[in-house]
Parts: structure tokens; sequence; C-alpha cells
């Protein structure tokens, strides 16, 4: 059923790995002066992305003088998701939030997380849009599970921007539903049992969930990861799964091609 080219991408991975150290035995030779100068990066132009629901929910405050961003709530344990993609910034304990997580998307802007009982995410880690982050609770200075979240530009901790004006521009409208909208979600049947979901696209990381038997899964975008093997073939391909906030690798997805069809690269 599968039809890989395991050996010529194993054989493709292992030549990165050697003109990498080629390089680095390269630099080591130059004079210190000379392998300074090119390690500027050049400035990433503020990149715009689609946007993704935060999480499913009434709003039970807006955005005013008095409250810098937007209440949205629903029962207990639902879960809260990246508007975008990004960098966890901060994710624990927080004074009135009881706990709350930080974002900083690619266009620079930080979106802000509050009051839920659970998170999924720690500091540094990258998250894509409509990735699972949380869920809701009433932690801290709150009357009732809610998630309030905030929208800061400028990347800061000062009065957050108006959260419905941002997501709006960004294709999302508040309330909303979350998956709905912006083509996330292609739907794959699985195969084999006990398949764990990973938060990377690596083996080793942490497992999100496992899949028992054969289930059909939603996967919102594709990406290269750790080489995997099993049953004699071999994909380095990974898709990740809203659903169930992490990882699957795309040689537990039940159709032919090791890269799927009409999936996004995340
Ligand atoms: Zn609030």
């Amino acid at each position: 059923m599968f039809r890989f080219h395991g050996r010529r991408a194993a054989r493709r991975l292992l030549t990165t790995v050697v003109s990498a150290g080629a390089v680095l035995a390269t630099m080591v030779a130059l004079p210190a002066a000379a392998t300074a100068a090119p390690q500027q990066a050049p400035t990433a132009p503020a990149l715009a992305y689609s946007g993704s629901c935060p999480t499913a929910g009434v709003i039970s405050q807006g955005y005013h003088d008095g409250h810098d961003g937007v209440d949205i709530a629903n029962s207990r344990g639902t879960p809260i998701y990246a508007v975008g993609p990004g960098t966890v910034t901060h994710s624990g304990p927080a004074g009135g939030y009881g706990q709350w997580i930080r974002i900083r998307h690619t266009d620079g802007t930080v979106t802000e997380y509050g009051h839920m009982y659970h998170r999924d995410v720690s500091v540094g880690q990258t998250v894509t849009g409509g990735q699972r982050i949380a869920l809701m609770g009433s932690e801290g200075q709150s009357t009732g599970p809610h998630l309030h979240f905030e929208v800061h530009p400028d990347g800061g901790f000062g009065f957050g921007a108006n959260p419905v004006t941002y997501l709006s521009a960004r294709g999302v409208g508040l309330p909303c539903t979350p998956g709905g909208g912006g083509g996330d979600g292609t739907s794959f049947p699985t195969w084999g049992s006990g398949v764990n979901i990973r938060a990377q696209a690596t083996t080793n990381s942490s497992v999100t969930a496992t899949l028992s038997g054969p289930t059909t899964v939603t996967v919102q975008c594709q990406k290269r990861g750790q080489m995997v093997h099993y049953g004699g073939y071999s994909n380095d391909a990974w898709s990740y799964l809203p659903d169930y906030g992490g990882y699957i690798s795309n040689i537990f997805i039940d159709v032919s091609d090791a890269w799927l069809p009409g999936v996004p690269t995340c």
C-alpha cells in the first residue's frame, strides 16, 4: 500500500549532514573576524497569517476602557487554540490570570490567553495556528470558566489592542467555531494500533494522545520531521492533527502517498 523512496530520502539526509560538517570545518579554519561577519541574518519581513479561532463560546465581556481583552465563556475544559503560528514566550502561573500563555507570532504581535486550568505548551515551543494550547478554566480572578484573550501588536505588556479588530483582519469573526473556515482540515484514515501523536514531529517528543486503532483524523497541515522506519517503509513526513494538539507520522496515514495530496505545509 505504501510507495516510498526511503533509501533515496535517507541518503539525501546523510548528504545534508556531511555537507553541514564540511561547512563547519571551513568556518573553523577561517580567522575569527571572517567568521563573525556573515552571521548577520536579514531582517524578516512582517508576515501576515490567516487567523484561527481561539475557542468556542459566547462573548461574556467585550473590549472597553477598563478591559483590554475579550472574554469568551464556555464550560470548563473547552479547548483553547493558538490564533496563529508563533513561539510560546510565557506559559505558567500569573497574578490575576491564575495561569497564562503568551505567544509571539510571525508578525511580531503577541497574543495572550488567561484563566485556563490546563496548559499544553511550554516556553520556547513552536505552535501552529489552530494548535490546541490549553483547556478553559476559571483560575485567578474569575467568576466562571472563560478565556480572557488579549492582543499586543507591539509585543509588549501595555494596554492591549482590540482583539475583535485584530482577528477580523485575519479572517476570524468573534464568536467563532474552532476549525471552521480558513480551509483547515482534510480527513484521512489511519492504520495500526497504539499510534502515538507527538507534540513535535519527532519520536522522542511528548505524547499528546494515542490512537488505539484505525481512526479518521483531520489533518491541518504537514511538514518534514524525523525519519520514521516501520514495517519496511521509511517516511519523514508528519501531519498536524488540531483535534489532538500534535503530530502523527504520515507512515500511519492509510493512503499511498507519503506526502499527503492537497494538504498544505505547516
Ligand atoms: Zn477578561
